[in-house]
């Protein structure tokens, strides 16, 4: 059911003008692009389809077909879908203020409040999704997405090209993620759900506020160890300061059993969360 031309008719290129590039992946380039009648700006991700293997191609429909359903402020909104030859063209909302990533390599570390601020709209964004039954899978700074150039805040969750919806708790075994974020259970290969993606929130929150992750080591086999084992530390010389409600909330996340790992829904309430912000003051 997807449109071979859009609206006004005619090719991405007839519709849009392509500028710089934003973002590469693996068979994917996203690109600043120009809506030729509304002269407004987007990102479009231009995939090439001879670098696609079957398998890529179904998660590429699921990626279109999720962002489709997916409507939520923090969500990045899909405009446009063009299917020709050699690329899809997806057209998306265009954030100016680049990866969550590169934020934090630039500011070393977040305040207490400014990461709480950033976490309740990602525990809040992902509890739509949970609630939508959709599993991201492949959370991490570089596919979170700030609006522009000058919050820290309005964060966007970007990237579904790894999520998939699940039919019942613990029905995926495919591994897939990003090392540093990956959670235990589908290290261990056995049937995971939505809760790896808290996982991977409580390695983000821990980076957020301690300026470095959580599992590091050289060897993947040793960090797969460590992740599996939930083998971490809040070292006193970064952690000292930072309060305990953040600490509780992050072992909270970073949980090894998925059962007792905590849920989106249930972050949103936690006392870190919900707490005034003079309970943070300072606290940075
Ligand atoms: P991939 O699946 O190849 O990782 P992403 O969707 O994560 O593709 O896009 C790759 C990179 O492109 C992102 O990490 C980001 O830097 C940039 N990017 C993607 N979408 C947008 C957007 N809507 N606005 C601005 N930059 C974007
Ligand atoms: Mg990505």
């Amino acid at each position: 059911n997807q449109k071979k031309a859009p609206a006004g008719g005619g090719s991405f290129k007839d519709n849009y003008s392509v500028g710089r590039t934003l973002g590469e992946g693996a068979f994917s380039v996203v690109k600043e692009v120009t809506s030729r009648s509304k002269r407004s700006n987007y990102a479009a991700k231009i995939v090439t389809k001879a670098k696609l293997t079957k398998e890529d191609e179904i998660a590429l429909h699921d990626e279109i077909g999720i962002l489709k359903k997916m409507k939520h402020n923090h969500i990045i909104n899909l405009y446009d879908v063009f299917d020709e030859p050699s690329y899809y063209y997806l057209v998306t909302e265009l954030m100016l203020g680049g990866e969550l990533f590169d934020r934090i390599v630039t500011k070393t570390f977040y305040t207490e409040k400014e990461a709480r601020d950033v976490c309740k709209i990602l525990f809040d964004a992902l509890g739509y999704c949970h609630s939508h039954a959709i599993a991201h899978r492949d959370l991490k700074p570089e596919n979170l997405l700030l609006m522009s150039r000058n919050d820290d805040k309005n964060i966007k969750i970007a990237d579904f090209g790894f999520a998939k919806k699940v039919s019942s708790s613990k029905c995926l075994l495919t591994q897939c993620g990003t090392p540093g974020y990956v959670a235990p259970e589908i290290l261990h290969g056995v049937p995971y759900g939505v809760k790896a993606d808290m996982w991977s929130l409580g390695v983000i929150t821990y980076i957020l506020l301690g300026g470095y992750p959580p599992f590091i080591e050289q060897n993947q086999r040793e960090l797969f160890k460590k992740i599996k084992r939930g083998q971490y530390e809040f070292h006193v010389e970064y952690w000292g300061q930072i309060s305990k409600e953040a600490k509780d909330l992050i072992a909270g996340l970073l949980t090894v059993d998925p059962d007792r790992r905590m849920s989106a829904e249930k972050a949103l309430e936690n006392p870190w969360i919900t707490g005034s912000d003079e309970m943070l003051d300072g606290k940075d």
